[in-house]
């Protein structure tokens, strides 16, 4: 696709080079800017994390973002035009296991299908009234649902403890328990027309390799260990402290994409200040726990005929999935992610008995037929760069907030998962806003740079 260079003879400083800062940063330089990523990791992709380290037969597997839906259009696009090749993965979709007294009951996928039917019957009436909406995060209807926690809700409707079990398993997907999510998170979600679940991709050779193959996009590269610490307004320009290797230094460029987690933007400073609602916004986005446990058996003792490869579960070891199907070897690994006070429950687990006793919970799945080959463990929450897995909605989050996480402050912009709208939480969120945010970028700039009406030329 050609794009016209209307940024020919700017600068613009990128801080993060996870999926949100790189795929700006690529848009930004094919529009003609002069592009600068800054990274304090000192690796690419941020919450997108290949694990190759420690696995038996050159396997591999994700610690972060995993999944990519059939609907999510951008990411897959993005691929494709990076020349990735993605792998379908997980055909048939999640079923769900259900803690009972001697092993856990599982509703098949199809069934599961019904549950997750009951649960939109459940909460109709609200997302009608949402919808009603046009699910607007403003005005009394978004406040009086932001209000009330799901377990509030789960009580006025009397939910039957198949219903509660299931949003409880909806941890690993919302990294919040039911207590704690805002029902309107959990509304805004039903209200979503997604295509059938019953099948994911992944990028083959890792996820990482997005990362790996947008940054290889750049004509400058990623500066790594380099941290943002102050964003300033500057001359009509923007000035940036960064701490690196050397110390600290400074950058002036014509703009500049925090492509960082509302965590991190939080512990910036600006000058001028963020207008008081935009620097409360960033204050109060909690971000869920979560934590990714990656075990590599000596033989896939999951697959057989007929089973399920994905399981959405209230367990305390949290949602489980084969975590490498597409990859050859008789080695396989199991994903399993523990969200909201599973990834506590995990985290408990795996100090005291070591990642054997999270295997002792997959004796249903018959992992005792299996040795453990590897293992490995991520606590998102535990990550002095993110502090969590994603934002999440809590019960008594003000709605208006969200839209000043996206509003530009002068010649700041903002990108990120957490930004996202429609895909928030996802990769697909990450490039999207990415996307948004160059757009935005460009209208900026290239307005700045044209002469306005009634000037000679
Ligand atoms: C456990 C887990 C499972 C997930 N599963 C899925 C899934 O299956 N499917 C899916 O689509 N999504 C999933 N996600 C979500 C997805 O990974 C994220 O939404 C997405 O990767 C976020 O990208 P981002 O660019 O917004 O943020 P990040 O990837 O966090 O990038 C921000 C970057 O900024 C850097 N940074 C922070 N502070 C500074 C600073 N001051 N200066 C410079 N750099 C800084 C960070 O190091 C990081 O590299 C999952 C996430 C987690 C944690």
């Amino acid at each position: 696709m050609g794009y016209s260079p209307t940024l020919r003879g700017t600068s613009v400083i990128v801080a993060g080079a996870g999926l949100a800062g790189l795929t700006a940063a690529r848009e930004l330089q094919r529009r003609g800017a002069r592009v600068t990523v800054v990274e304090a990791r000192d690796r690419l992709g941020g919450r997108v994390w290949t694990r190759r380290e420690g696995f038996a037969e050159g396997q591999h597997a994700e610690a972060g973002g995993d999944m990519i839906d059939p609907d999510q259009e951008a990411i897959r696009r993005l691929a494709k035009d990076l020349g990735l090749t993605l792998s379908p993965i997980l055909r048939g979709g999640f079923a769900f296991a259900r803690q009972a007294a001697r092993a856990p009951v599982v509703t098949r996928a199809s069934e599961a299908g019904g549950l997750w039917a009951e649960l939109a019957q459940a909460a109709e009436p609200w997302v009608r009234t949402h919808r009603l909406n046009e699910r607007r995060w403003d005005g009394p209807i978004a406040r009086q649902l932001a209000e009330q926690s799901v377990a509030d809700w789960l009580d006025s409707i009397g939910a039957n403890r198949q219903l509660r079990a299931r949003l409880n398993g909806m941890r690993g997907f919302f990294l919040a328990d039911p207590e704690h999510l805002s029902l309107l998170a959990l509304v805004d979600q039903l209200s979503t027309e997604s295509s059938a679940l019953d099948h994911f991709y992944r990028i083959e050779g890792g996820n990482d390799r997005l990362a790996t193959a947008l940054a290889g996009t750049l004509h400058q590269p990623v500066q790594l260990k380099t941290m943002v610490r102050a964003v300033a307004a500057h001359r009509g320009k923007v000035r940036v402290t960064l701490r690196g290797r050397d110390g600290q230094s400074h950058m002036i460029a014509d703009a500049v994409v925090l492509a960082l987690p509302a965590t991190m933007v939080r512990r910036l400073a600006f000058t001028p200040p963020l207008p008081p609602p935009q620097h409360q916004a960033f204050q109060d986005l909690q971000y869920g726990s979560a934590t990714k446990t990656l075990l590599q058996f000596d033989r896939r003792f999951w697959r057989r005929a007929g089973n399920p490869l994905a399981y959405g579960t209230d367990l305390p070891i949290g949602a489980i999935w084969d975590g490498n199907e597409e990859q050859r070897g008789r080695s396989g690994i199991l994903a399993l992610l523990a969200g909201g006070s599973a990834s506590r429950d995990t985290k408990q687990l795996l100090t005291q008995g070591g990642a054997e006793a999270v295997v002792r919970w997959l004796k249903w799945l018959g992992a005792t037929k299996a040795l453990l080959r590897a293992s490995c463990r991520i606590s998102w929450e535990d990550d002095p760069l993110v502090r969590g897995g994603y934002a999440v909605f809590q019960a008594g989050y003000d709605p208006e907030q969200r839209a000043w996480l996206s509003r530009p402050h002068g010649r700041i912009l903002f990108a990120g998962e957490h930004t996202s709208l429609r895909w928030q939480g996802y990769m697909n969120g990450a490039v999207e806003s990415g996307l948004r945010v160059a757009e935005e970028v460009t209208v900026l700039l290239a307005k700045a740079h044209r002469p306005s009406p009634g000037v000679a030329r």
